[in-house]
């Protein structure tokens, strides 16, 4: 591992002016993803600002939804009663990731910045314009079958890695952030970036700008997370969803729908949305809005398989989130499977 500088900050002002005046400092959470990175020689940060003592720790009422701070553990957000009850797709989804001790470990301003799983990214003898730009994409012309269906570049065709975006980016949350020019506030859908030719760049986020906390909006409908992966457990999705179903009587008020691991962000699908609003739900019409959220899939060489495999999934999860399908097997994942230690007792509400 290269040399670094490690420092602790007391206040958010002091981390984010600590990490703006270093062009390679970075900020340290949990450390679950970002010290793998370093350890691989794949991130080499000159220094270090731990913001895991920094006071954002609560999970507080705020405009009829939920403000969880950036520091509060995935798996405190994940086993909160108010988030099992009123978003138990973000819960799911963090049940779905890594394993308990990492959930132990991990932040909820870390979770969505976690780099891609793309192996050529991890492998620094390969060629990467992400890693390092200008060098080139081993993917395109590798072994892409965990690659992108959408947005991808002829610069880089990664996905995004973590459940959390995904339902996040189905429940229109917000992210707070603290940068060197001061807050401001970032709809989720926006945070992350589609490669074009900066892959390099994940998200919108300035150099030094401070996570502070996620709001969940106002949202009284039901919302639901799946995921297909190669092993049943500890393992990365090969194609996700998040549903987010308000009914307005017999007929579907507004529905958003998030894909995840098919592009370099939670991938919304409008136009399947679109095609739901207003209509009685039925399994026809939700193997339509499926067709209509791949209608504009773009595989790769190894990937097309995502295409069949995410329409299915998609179609069960509305399914399941409307309750024309009871739940199979534990929540959060779409096999049964060990996705925590309290795994098994969630239920989308009826
Ligand atoms: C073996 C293994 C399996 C995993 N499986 C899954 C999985 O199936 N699904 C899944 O979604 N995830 C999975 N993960 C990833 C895991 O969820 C992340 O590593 C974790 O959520 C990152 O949180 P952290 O606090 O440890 O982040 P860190 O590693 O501390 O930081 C990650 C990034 O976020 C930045 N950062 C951290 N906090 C802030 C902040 N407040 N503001 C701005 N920047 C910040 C850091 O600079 C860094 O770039 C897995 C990880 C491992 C090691
Ligand atoms: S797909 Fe992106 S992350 Fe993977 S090798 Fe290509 S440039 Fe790097």
């Amino acid at each position: 591992m290269h040399p670094f500088q490690y420092q602790r900050t007391e206040t958010a002002d002091q981390a984010v002016a600590a990490v703006a005046q270093d062009p390679a400092g970075t900020f340290i959470a949990g450390g679950t993803s970002h010290v793998d990175l370093m350890k691989e020689g794949v991130l080499h940060p000159s220094l270090l600002v731990d913001v895991s003592g920094l006071p954002f720790k609560q999970i507080t009422a705020h405009e009829g939804g939920v403000r969880i701070g950036a520091g509060v553990s995935n798996t405190a957000a994940a086993t909160s009663a108010d988030i099992r009850q009123r978003y138990p797709a973000v819960s799911e989804a963090l049940l779905a990731g890594a394993s308990t001790q990492i959930r132990n470990m991990a932040s909820m301003g870390g979770n969505p910045l976690q780099r891609t799983r793309c192996p050529y990214f991890r492998d620094p003898t390969q060629a990467c314009n992400k890693r390092e730009p200008g060098s080139g994409c081993a993917a395109i012309g590798g072994y892409n079958h965990v690659h992108a269906l959408f947005g991808a570049s002829a610069a880089c065709v990664a996905t995004h890695p973590s459940d959390l975006a995904v339902a996040l980016s189905a429940l229109d949350a917000r992210v707070q952030t603290l940068g060197p020019d001061g807050p401001r506030t970032i709809a989720f859908p926006d945070l992350h970036r589609l490669p074009g030719d900066q892959p390099h760049r994940d998200t919108v986020l300035a150099h030094g700008e401070l996570i502070t906390s996620i709001d969940l909006p106002a949202f009284s409908g039901r919302s639901h997370y799946l995921k297909v992966r190669e092993r049943a457990s500890y393992a990365y999705a090969l194609v996700s969803c998040a549903v987010a179903l308000e009914m307005n009587g017999s007929t579907i008020g507004r529905a958003r729908v998030a894909l995840g691991a098919v592009a370099s962000k939670p991938w919304r699908v409008t136009a399947a949305e679109a095609l739901l609003a207003g209509q009685v739900p039925t399994e026809p019409l939700f193997r339509a809005a499926a067709d209509a959220a791949f209608a504009d899939a773009r595989p790769l060489e190894h990937n097309a398989y995502k295409i069949p495999m995410g329409r299915n999934l998609m179609v069960r999860a509305l399914l399941e989130t409307n309750g024309l399908q009871p739940l199979q097997g534990p929540a959060g994942t779409a096999f049964a499977a060990s996705v925590g230690g309290v795994a098994g007792q969630f239920a989308v509400p009826r």
